[in-house]
Parts: structure tokens; sequence; C-alpha cells
């Protein structure tokens, strides 16, 4: 029988934990922390959104680079299948209208009790406040120290999660643990955060939202877009569409200094639409007509930024200005200068190098017997339930394939 070691008790741990539990395997849960799923447990605004209804083309797709590797773990315990086993185990879940699941309680603490509730009646011995400081592979398998023992495994499952939100217990110390086993980590930064912005911030337009905007910024010389919900904070931008590209935009502040997004505010008005309304509100001023269409404060805001008189009537300004004032509503520049940074981030973007794990076992290439899970692994989704489920599925598969008996290599 494997006797597996899981280092950290997120979903990610969880689920190779559970899975593993299905072979014959003698199990233990490390955890940094007093409890499992500290981050779990504030997931989704605390309701939970553990993955969604989206098909397995839209899930992979989100992945960015990373499809191909999160492809077949995603196949195995797909959204459907974590659905029917969370169903199996007694917990329901509902989806929302925009196809994100949760669970029926609404609560993401009950989630993590219940999961918690299943390892102990698996069996699966959990050790809280007990962090992995050292992981030596010897002939036998692995020894696991912590600050009052060291212990003998023959499989190890790292999923310590990565660098974000830290005091969750995710400190980034789980790249450091891979790194002394010979793995090469990608350098993380925070993602999923908000971006800071003197200017915007210092605009008084902190708490406005837009519905729908969409976002354009540049990767590696090419445009990019995403829509979606913005919302404009005391220090920049934030919002589903902003968290999505903070990802790449962190990247960018790693090279540059400042980088810059575009924001179309109106992406449903084409230039047809804005000139045919400029057109129909000819009679108003300046101020008046930009506020017919977006809120008072960023038309204000957008005014004095072109240095136009807001009093001015549209029939006069002349087609320079009213161009002028179509490219800032259509092309809303904001330089960011940094990111919300790891104590905002809900995911890290970097990690465990793909190359080096196989995608169907997520075991080590480097080292036979070692296994990730979850955040540590170079993998980060969009908002809307991806990353639990990336957990959940890359958790599953390690799990599964550490309990099999096999002679290491
Ligand atoms: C505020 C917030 C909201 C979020 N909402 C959502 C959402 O609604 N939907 C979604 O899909 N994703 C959401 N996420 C992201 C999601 O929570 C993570 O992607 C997911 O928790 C990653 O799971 P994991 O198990 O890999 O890592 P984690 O959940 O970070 O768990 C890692 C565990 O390892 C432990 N650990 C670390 N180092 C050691 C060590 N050396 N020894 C022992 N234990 C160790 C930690 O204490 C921790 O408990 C959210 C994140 C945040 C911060």
């Amino acid at each position: 029988m494997n006797k597996i070691a899981v280092i950290g008790g997120g979903p990610a741990g969880i689920f190779a934990a559970l899975a593993a539990a299905e072979g014959k395997a003698r199990i233990t849960v490390f955890d940094g922390n007093s409890i499992l799923g500290v981050k779990l447990a504030i997931t989704g605004g605390g309701r939970a959104n553990i993955t969604n209804t989206r098909d397995a083309d839209d899930f992979i797709r989100a992945f960015h680079e990373k499809k191909n590797f999160i492809k077949k773990s995603f196949f195995a315990f797909d959204n459907n299948k974590l659905i029917s086993y969370l169903r199996t185990a007694g917990i329901a879940t509902i989806s929302d209208t925009e196809g994100r699941m949760m669970p029926d309680s609404l609560s993401s603490v009950d989630l993590r009790d219940r999961l918690v509730s299943m390892l102990k009646k698996k069996g699966i011995d959990i050790k809280t406040c007990t962090a992995v400081k050292g992981i030596c592979k010897d002939e036998e398998g692995f020894k696991i120290s912590t600050d009052i023992e060291t212990l003998q495994y023959n499989r190890v499952i790292l999923a310590t999660g990565g660098r974000s939100w830290p005091s969750t217990g995710s400190s980034g110390y789980g790249y450091r643990l891979a790194q002394e086993l010979g793995h090469s980590v990608k350098d993380p930064v925070p993602a999923l955060t908000g971006l800071n912005s003197g200017e915007i911030g210092y605009a008084g337009l902190s708490g406005i939202s837009l519905e729908r905007c969409r976002l354009r910024f540049n990767v590696k010389g090419k445009d990019k877009f995403v829509e979606g919900g913005l919302l404009f904070t005391h220090t920049g931008i934030s919002g589903p569409a902003v968290l999505d590209i903070s990802r790449f935009v962190a990247r960018d502040l790693v090279l540059k200094k400042e980088t810059a997004v575009f924001v179309d505010l109106l992406p449903g008005m084409k230039e047809k639409d804005l000139e045919k309304y400029f057109f129909m509100t000819r009679k108003k001023n300046l101020k008046q007509a930009v506020s017919g269409i977006l809120p008072g404060k960023i038309a204000a805001y957008i005014l004095e930024r072109s240095k136009t008189n807001d009093n001015l009537r549209v029939a006069d300004a002349g087609k320079k200005r009213i161009t002028a004032l179509y490219n800032r509503i259509k092309s809303f520049k904001v330089n960011v200068d940094s990111t919300g940074g790891w104590e905002k981030a809900m995911v890290s973007s970097g990690g465990v190098e793909t190359g080096e794990i196989n995608p169907v076992t997520m075991e080590s290439r480097i080292i036979s017997g070692l296994y990730f899970a979850g955040e540590i692994i170079d993998i980060d989704g969009p908002t809307g339930g991806y990353n639990i489920q990336a957990a959940c599925s890359t958790g599953f598969a390690a799990g599964k394939a550490a309990a099999v008996k096999k002679p290491l290599r």
C-alpha cells in the first residue's frame, strides 16, 4: 500500500486525497493552517464558485497557453464529473444566469467543512498547523520534515498553492520545495487582481461600474481584447474584465515601469451610432450629450481630459472635437503603474513548469513518485470557477495516479 503525503489542504490537496483514497493508500494531508481550505472558504464572495457550465472547448481555451496541459486532467475529471462527485457525496450545486456553479448552500465555509468531513470519513490523516519545511528524496521514497519531526512516505503530492492572497497560507514556499527537488519555476506574477492607475485613482470615479466594456491591451506586439464588467476604484480599475487581463498586464509591468490598457466604454455603439447620437443631441451642450450615454462623472472626466468646454453646444463643437471625443469614449486610455499585488491577487500566474509534469498523472518527469496539483503549477484561468475546477481536476489526477502501486523509476 502506498503511503502518500499530500502537502497543502486547499481544493487541489483535498481532491488529491479523496481520489487517492479510492485506491488503497494511506494518506496524510499536511497544512500549515489550523484548518484546511482557508482560501476555499473565502472564494466566490463567500459562495464558492467551484466551476461553471461551459463546454469542454471553452473551458480548456480559458487556460491560455496551457490549454494542452490542462486538457487531459480536465477530461478525466471535468465540470460534470465534479458536480456528480459532489452530488454523490450529498453536496448539491446550483448555477447562476452566467453559468457559474456554486454549492446550493451558497456557503464556501459549508462546502469546505463538508469536504473536510469527507476526508475524515475516508480515514485520511489530517495534520494541521504542520507546515512542511523540507522534502528529501531517498531510496525508500521521500523524507518529509516539519518543525517537529521527519516522516517517511513513498509518494508526495505537492499542492501548496502559489503566492496569491498569502494570508490564507499560500506563501510561495511550495515553489521552493519544488525547486529543491530539481524543478524549474516560471516566475509567478499576481493575477486576477485589480490594476492601479494613479491618474484614474485621483479622478473621483471610484465606485462607478460599467456592466459591459471592451478592454484592449498589447501582448508581445499583438492586440488582445476582453469584454466584461469594469469597476473604477480609489486606486484604479477592477471588475471581471480587468481581473481577467491582469495576468498579461502584470507580466508587462515586470519588463516596463508602466503600461496601458484601452477601454471601449461603449462597445455596443459603433462610430455611425455615435455620429447619429451626436446629431440627435446637437442642440444640447457637450456635457449633457456625453452624460446621456455615460455616467455623469465619466462624461465630465472625459471632457476635462480632452480640454473641451463642456458648455459648448454639440452643433458648434465641430467634427474634429466630436471625433476626439469619440476616440476617448471608444479608446479610453488607462495608464497602469502597478497591479493590486499578491495581497489582493486571487491566483498566481506562473509556477512549476508544465513541461516537467506528466499532464495525465501529474507526476514529475524529474522525480518519480512526486506529483503536483493546483495553483503551484504554471496554470491560471479567468474568473468564473475555472481555477477551483483546475485545482480539482489536477488534484484528482494526481491522487489517482499516486495511489497506484508501481516501482519508482
Ligand atoms: C478571495 C479569493 C476568491 C476566489 N474565488 C474563486 C472562485 O470563486 N472560483 C474559483 O475557481 N477560484 C477562486 N479563487 C482561486 C482559488 O481559490 C484558487 O485557485 C484555489 O484555491 C487553488 O487551490 P490550491 O489547492 O492549489 O491552493 P490553495 O487553495 O492556496 O491551498 C494551498 C494550501 O497549502 C497550504 N500550504 C502552503 N505551503 C505549505 C507547506 N509548506 N506545508 C503545508 N501546507 C502548506 C496552505 O496553507 C493552503 O491551505 C479565489 C481566490 C481568492 C484569493
